[in-house]
């Protein structure tokens, strides 16, 4: 049996065979040669493996040749095309973590290519000529628009609560009540954040109550800090007892013990005026008297990755001065982006509307269905394409609000001969992938988080969709 494979391998075209074919098609891609080796050694490995396997095979060193050349082809455009891409976020969650959470304000993207491409004073204090901190960047606007004292931003708030415990409460006892012992997507664990600081965890209370006694039981004179964890990613509901922060404070105050909140999201603007669930903003963290308050960048701020810390001066002091400061710097893009962000938010009326994360939150359900109303029309314009607008429910996202469901509406896409899946397959396939979800077996695209300029994409990728499906198939599951 040995005998006949072996055969078959023999037959394989070369590496260098296979690449003097390539030649034409490489240049016409723009690609390189290392992309035509890279191409022609994995199309051959793959054939090869596929052979071993008993799988089938071309008869023939010229079919065999020609097959390896169209997989080696198709393997050249995948690696010549960016594996970073822009993707149309048709799943109705505003803040997507694997989506890359906020899209920046075009203004403020304007900003960071205009940095990004030159010299800027990152570090240089043009006033007096000399070396500046790039920290002060957007140190004051944090403090402006937040009423802190002191604040700095690092790279994002996994890394703005890893700081902030190192410096603050290593090697002693920080008191985190048992319910807000959290896991948010991606390995962010309080317990082990807490175990690389160095600070020793100390749980008090348990999953559901937590009471004023508990924490002061626990405190000593190795207390570091206390520590409010934002609940971000679930809810505790039912019997159930925390301290509010202005509680935890007033204990601080007391037994003479920082007191730390991290916001995770972390708003600046009150959405209950839009219909949401309430949940205390930044300010309020700060005017509750918090001693360190620590919030991310790109979820409801709808900036860009970053963390931040705002606090009591000579706590930021101590923070600002501990190398893990260094080590978690931003780099001068996200500072543009950062402080860009930020300035929208001296006008909130006006972020509202430019800040994308924001305005997705809050545009009225009736101007979403206008947007499924439109792009329902486009689909229905693409032959094979069957399309219709149903109500949705979409969701803030990235550990904010968890239970809060943003009336929204989608538009149902189906193929004839495709099912639900191969629909929600292949539009993800396409080069300006998008990505919907699936629901009781039907693909669903949901408005609020699309663009305007991106029904267009979607027209064409359903349009390319309807021409490859198998006319009068019945779907497969
Ligand atoms: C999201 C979140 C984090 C992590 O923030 P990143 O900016 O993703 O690093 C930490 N704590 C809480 C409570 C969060 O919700």
């Amino acid at each position: 049996m040995a005998k006949p494979k072996q055969g078959i391998l023999s037959a394989l075209p070369g590496v260098d065979t296979l690449l003097a074919r390539m030649e034409g098609h490489l240049t016409q891609m723009n690609a390189p040669k290392s992309v035509g080796v890279a191409a022609a050694r994995r199309a051959v490995d793959e054939l090869r493996a596929r052979i071993l396997e008993g799988g089938e095979a071309p008869a023939g060193a010229r079919a065999l040749e020609d097959a390896a050349l169209s997989l080696a082809l198709e393997h050249a455009e995948k690696l010549s095309a960016p594996n970073l891409v822009p993707v149309v976020n048709a799943t109705g969650v505003v803040v997507h973590t694997n989506l890359g959470r906020s899209p920046l304000a075009p203004e403020v993207a304007d900003r960071v290519a205009a940095i990004a491409r030159g010299y800027s004073n990152l570090e240089f204090d043009l006033a007096a000529g000399k070396r500046g901190s790039r920290t002060s960047l957007v140190e004051g606007l944090l403090c402006e628009l937040t009423g802190a004292e002191a604040a700095l931003a690092v790279n994002n708030n996994a890394g703005a609560v890893l700081l902030a415990l190192a410096a603050v409460a290593r090697g002693r006892e920080v008191i985190v009540s048992r319910g807000e012992l959290v896991e948010i997507g991606g390995s962010f664990r309080i317990p082990d954040v807490m175990a690389q600081s160095g600070a020793v965890l100390q749980e008090v209370g348990t999953t559901n109550r937590t009471h004023p006694a508990d924490y002061e039981r626990a405190i000593n004179e190795n207390t570091g800090l206390l520590l409010k964890a934002h609940t971000s990613n679930f809810a505790v509901v039912g019997f159930t007892r925390s301290l509010s922060l202005e509680e935890l404070v007033g204990l601080g105050k007391k037994h003479h013990v920082p007191v730390m909140e991290d916001l995770g999201s972390g708003t600046l603007i009150d959405f209950s005026r839009f219909g949401l669930t309430r949940e205390p903003t930044v300010t309020d963290s700060v005017a509750a008297g918090a001693d360190i308050v620590t919030f991310s960048g790109d979820k409801m701020l709808g900036g860009p990755q970053a963390g931040v810390i705002l606090g009591k001066k000579p706590l930021l002091d101590r923070i600002k001065a501990h190398p893990l400061a260094r080590a978690l710097r931003l780099d001068k893009m996200t500072l543009a982006a950062l402080e860009g962000t930020l300035r929208l938010y001296r006008d909130p009326a006006a972020a509202v509307k430019s800040i994308p994360t924001l305005a997705r939150i809050t545009e009225p359900e009736q101007s979403v269905k206008k947007r499924a109303q439109r792009l329902s029309r486009l689909l229905r314009k693409a032959p094979g394409v069957a399309a219709r607008v149903v109500p949705a429910k979409s969701k803030v996202g990235g550990g904010a609000l968890p239970l809060q469901e943003i009336p929204s509406f989608a538009v149902e896409l189906s193929v004839p001969g495709l099912s639900a899946n191969q629909v929600e397959e292949a539009m993800r396939a396409f080069d300006t992938p998008v990505i919907g979800r699936i629901e009781e077996d039907r693909f669903l695209l949901d408005l609020r988080t699309v663009f305007d300029h991106e029904l267009a994409v979607i027209r064409d990728a359903a349009a390319s969709l309807a021409k490859t499906a198998p006319e009068g198939k019945a779907p497969r599951p």
